[in-house]
């Protein structure tokens, strides 16, 4: 422990109304750090240094903005064991996991770092004899930014780095289980040379923090990625005072496998897209729907390779699965196992609490056969290493149990069969499609969002981030 890690308001660190421990989720009496908690005020105050900041920031050079995000991405690259490391500590992603989401958020801010340079608009002939139409992007002011504990650094970086690339600033609320990273990240910005009160950091409770930011009338939009029912609450109350509102929240992502698939490629495909990163993706394939012909290949083959998988500290080299982030979540997750009996599914695999030589939240990945789509494991997001196998007749029916959800994030598809391909890219209603991929894991360069009850408002990442951290202009010009 090194002393108390504060917030970050208007480019001085001060310290929270309280503090709060990080803990290690591999091992209990492993404390990550003491971090500051703010009040309500201090996220006001945030917001102010945020809106004070903006006039000039948004009218900043985009040279100057390249520097600073290309500054804070080379210094997070360079750090990518550190990082990572701390990332697995506080989050239990394994080691290699951790470390592959600090090199995605270094890229992601030199992506944007580009991006800033490359914001181009339109000119337009206009009808009116003389007249010049050109179209241009600004910056909205002040975004509040709330991120979750599943990915503490890609997350924080894939709405920091759009949002201050286009010029607006920012005060981000991280996820309570995993300041360290945001704090990382704020630390990294606030030396690549940002002005004081640009990017804001102020960790916190998100009844709190989080409320006081979305409830700010000098907030011009949130982009939240989280929870249903949390998206939806602050929706309700963004959308009231007509602020911009970009949501991402969960999914009960399918992964169809047909008959004709390779059996080593829907395997792996469904071993990483269930249980890597503890199955805590919003990504996550926690549905997997098996036509007849293959089914008890696949389920036996699946089994053989979940029985392989190592499940220990995030930070032991060799461990395939780190543990679940907390008890709570754990609690959820054991939960979900005994639902999944109580409904009729069978437990072929998994779903029991191990112990390690250290005190965490290890779960062993669990697997149901027998499932029907009907059945709570096979609607909710449970956020854990829990999948169920549903049985299909055919790919129609396949691809109607694949679409039959409220979600819509990703669906994924192992085929060989080019026709059934193409097919399901048309026809799955998600707003990403995988072939012969897991259903997580995707580039940084891209769109990520998806359909129905997973997302609300604009993509997020590549170009498209433009579209919730811009608003644009028409002028019409006469000589
Ligand atoms: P959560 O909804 O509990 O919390 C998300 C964030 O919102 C946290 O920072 C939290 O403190 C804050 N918050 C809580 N109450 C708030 C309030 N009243 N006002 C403002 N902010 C508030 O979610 P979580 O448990 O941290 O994350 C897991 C969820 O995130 C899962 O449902 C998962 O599917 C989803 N997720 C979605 C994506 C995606 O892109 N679709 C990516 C990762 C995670």
């Amino acid at each position: 422990m090194t002393g108390i890690f504060r917030n970050c308001i208007g480019g001085e660190w001060v310290d929270g109304a309280t503090t709060s421990l990080n803990r290690n989720p591999s091992d209990a009496g492993d404390v990550v750090g003491e971090y500051a908690q703010a009040d309500a005020a201090q996220a006001r105050a945030a917001v102010a240094a945020a809106a004070a900041a903006f006039p000039s920031w948004s009218a900043s050079p985009v040279q100057q903005r390249f520097d600073v995000l290309d500054r804070a991405g080379t210094e997070i690259l360079a750090r990518r064991d550190e990082l990572g490391t701390l990332l697995a500590r506080e989050e239990g992603k394994t080691l290699p996991e951790g470390v592959g989401e600090v090199v995605r958020a270094g890229n992601i801010f030199k992506f944007f770092a580009g991006e800033a340079l490359r914001l181009a608009g339109e000119r337009i002939p206009s009808v009116r004899p003389g007249v010049d139409v050109e179209v241009t992007r600004e910056p909205i002011g002040v975004v509040g930014l709330i991120t979750p504990w599943n990915f503490p650094i890609a997350i924080p970086a894939w709405k920091a780095a759009p949002a201050l690339a286009y010029g607006n600033t920012v005060v981000m609320k991280p996820a309570d289980l995993v300041p360290g990273c945001a704090w990382a990240l704020a630390d990294i910005l606030h030396r690549a040379g940002l002005p004081a009160g640009v990017f804001n950091l102020v960790m916190g409770r998100g009844s709190v923090v989080g409320e006081a930011i979305v409830t700010d009338p000098q907030v011009a939009g949130v982009s939240f990625t989280g929870s249903v029912s949390t998206g939806r609450a602050i929706a309700a109350k963004l959308v009231a005072r007509m602020a911009k509102v970009q949501l991402e929240m969960g999914g009960k992502n399918p992964l169809v496998v047909l008959d004709d698939a390779d059996l080593g490629t829907a395997v792996t495909a469904a071993v990483q897209g269930a249980y890597y990163s503890t199955g805590q993706r919003c990504t996550a394939s926690s549905r997997l729907i098996v036509t007849e012909g293959i089914h008890d290949r696949f389920v036996r083959a699946l089994a053989e390779r979940m029985a392989a998988l190592r499940v220990d500290d995030a930070l032991a080299p060799g461990t395939d699965i780190g543990p679940v982030v907390d008890r709570t979540q754990l609690d959820q997750d054991l939960a979900y196992v005994g639902i999944g009996q109580a409904e009729g599914a069978r437990l072929v695999a998994g779903g029991e609490r191990v112990a390690r030589a250290k005190d965490g939240h290890y779960l062993a990945p669990a697997l149901f056969t027998e499932a029907t789509n009907a059945m709570r494991i096979a609607r909710e997001e449970i956020f854990g290493p829990v999948a169920a196998v549903i049985r299909a007749r055919d790919y129609d029916e396949a691809l109607a149990l694949a679409n039959d959800t409220e979600f819509g994030l990703c669906a994924g598809i192992a085929t060989t069969s080019l026709k059934h391909a193409s097919h399901f890219r048309r026809h799955a209603q998600a707003g990403m499609v995988m072939v012969n991929l897991p259903t997580a894991g995707v580039d940084y360069h891209v769109p990520f969002g998806g359909r129905k009850g997973s997302s609300y408002g604009p993509r997020e990442q590549g170009r498209y981030a433009a579209e919730f951290h811009t608003v644009v202009k028409t002028a019409y010009v006469a000589p």
